[in-house]
């Protein structure tokens, strides 16, 4: 289902001033590198943000099965 996990939102911590950015899948995937306000390079390929996306993944899928057998 492309697309579709696009619009969900991750934060995106800054190490150097603390401040969380929200972005969207859709976003972070079109992007190597963010650039907090305080003006920081993040980069996005981190493992950290692979795992955030891999967990609402996998929560979006158990809920599409669920909603899938619930038909039956
Ligand atoms: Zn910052």
């Amino acid at each position: 289902m492309p697309g579709f996990l696009d619009n969900e939102e991750i934060e995106i911590p800054c190490e150097n001033c603390g401040r969380k950015s929200k972005k969207s899948i859709g976003w972070i995937k079109g992007h190597t590198e963010f650039s907090c306000a305080c003006g920081t390079r993040i980069r996005l390929q981190a493992s950290q943000f692979e795992s955030e996306i891999a967990k609402v993944e996998r929560s979006l899928g158990d809920l599409e099965r669920s909603l899938k057998n619930f038909g039956k």
